[in-house]
């Protein structure tokens, strides 16, 4: 099955109870039992819920992978991951990351004993040397947030194989219509379903896939004994926002090209960061390991001054300022005071987040309406 069909059909049967070709919203906590153990597949929501497993199938569907697993939020996936390790673990990530994973990284699960390093992958050197017998876990982003960083997930896949480590990708930038880490050597694939996979801004929602039984059996423990479960309206939502996935964020690389190259033309802007570029670092793995390049683009000013890029995120009218990405509407953010506040100023510089550092999320929205009112908002 291509994808645009398992993006519709992938995982699902029309419901076995009446037919119906939509999957129901089983808005039940419980499941009455014939006798004793006697159950239909399903004895409690937390542990199981048909919507959610309609979806934690689709999921596996569309990323070629075997098991899904649905959570709260991406956040709750990302909680999951790492409660598999152990006090003493070593997990190498990327030093480029979502604002939020490095604050659960370094202030929540650091205090239980685990090891964080935190490197620049786009030298790979710097993966091995941070590799030692204890690291369990390395932990991918790309296209990173929000350098669009291209990382190079089958060589880093070796590395780890080779160390006996797990990897980990966190593909909620590239969506599985665009890069399927778990065909690249990753051994379980996160996404914050909050952004493409839902689509429509309207649900806070994370996944897991991965394809090994056993890794399964210990994603599926995690998630019922700790219980970050999604509910069973949300997961309606998100089966319906997947059925157009395909269509969506190929919209979103088409208006996503045409910005990148309009905002490279923009006599304010100093440097755009887009994986389409040729002379974007590592294009080349870009073009071989995704098949679009997205709708993600950040940007900074010449003369870096935060003042000018407060002027340009207050005063565009559909691009609206707000967290978050990846919804059928243009978002614009400013990393260094929004998404990354929480990175230490030194720290978040280093890796590029600099004051006047913009970032766009390009939606689905009439480009030539795009452009005119960043056009406006720039002059
Ligand atoms: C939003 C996001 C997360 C966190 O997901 P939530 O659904 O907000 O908890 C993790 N990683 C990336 C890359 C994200 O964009």
């Amino acid at each position: 099955m291509k994808f645009g069909t398992k993006a519709i059909h992938g995982g699902l049967e029309p419901d076995s109870a009446t037919g119906a070709i939509m999957t129901p919203i089983y808005q039940t906590s419980t499941y009455v039992q014939d006798g004793i153990g006697n159950h239909k597949g399903y004895e409690y929501s937390r542990t199981g819920n048909p919507t959610r497993n309609a979806l934690e199938s689709n999921l596996a569907a569309i990323e070629n992978g075997k098991y899904g697993a649905c959570f709260g939020s991406g956040m709750a996936a990302i909680d999951c991951v790492i409660k598999m390790l152990n006090p003493g673990d070593e997990v190498i990530s990327t030093n480029d990351l979502y604002g939020g994973s490095y604050r659960i990284f370094t202030t929540i699960f650091a205090k239980y004993g685990i090891k964080f390093h935190f490197v620049d992958m786009l030298d790979l050197q710097n993966i091995t040397d941070a590799v030692n017998e204890n690291t369990k876990l390395i932990w991918v982003e790309t296209p990173t947030n929000p350098m669009m960083n291209i990382i190079d997930i089958i060589a880093v896949s070796k590395i780890a194989k080779d160390a006996g480590a797990m990897l980990g990708v966190d593909n909620t930038f590239a969506t599985p219509y665009l890069q399927n880490p778990l065909d690249q050597g990753a051994d379980i694939v996160m996404h914050s379903v909050t952004k493409y996979l839902g689509g429509h801004s309207d649900v806070v929602m994370g996944a897991l896939i991965c394809k090994d039984e056993k890794l399964s059996e210990e994603m599926y423990r995690i998630q019922n004994s700790c219980g970050a479960v999604t509910a069973p309206m949300d997961s309606f939502l998100v089966l319906r926002g997947i059925k157009t996935l395909h269509i969506r964020v190929q919209r979103h690389c088409e208006n996503g090209e045409k910005i990148a190259h309009w905002l490279k033309d923009h006599p304010k802007v100093d440097k755009v960061y887009w994986p389409g570029f040729e002379n974007h670092t590592n294009h080349d793995v870009a073009k071989r390991q995704m098949r679009g390049f997205g709708g993600m683009i950040s940007f900074t000013l010449k003369g870096n001054r935060i003042e000018d890029a407060r002027d340009i995120v207050k005063n565009t009218h559909l691009f609206a300022l707000a967290e978050s990405l990846g919804g059928v509407e243009s978002l614009i953010g400013h990393p260094a005071t929004m998404t990354h506040a929480s990175i230490p100023k030194e720290e978040r510089e280093k890796s590029g987040v600099v004051d006047s550092l913009i970032r766009l999320s390009v939606g689905i929205e009439d480009i030539d309406d795009l452009i005119t009112d960043l056009e406006t908002a720039m002059s």
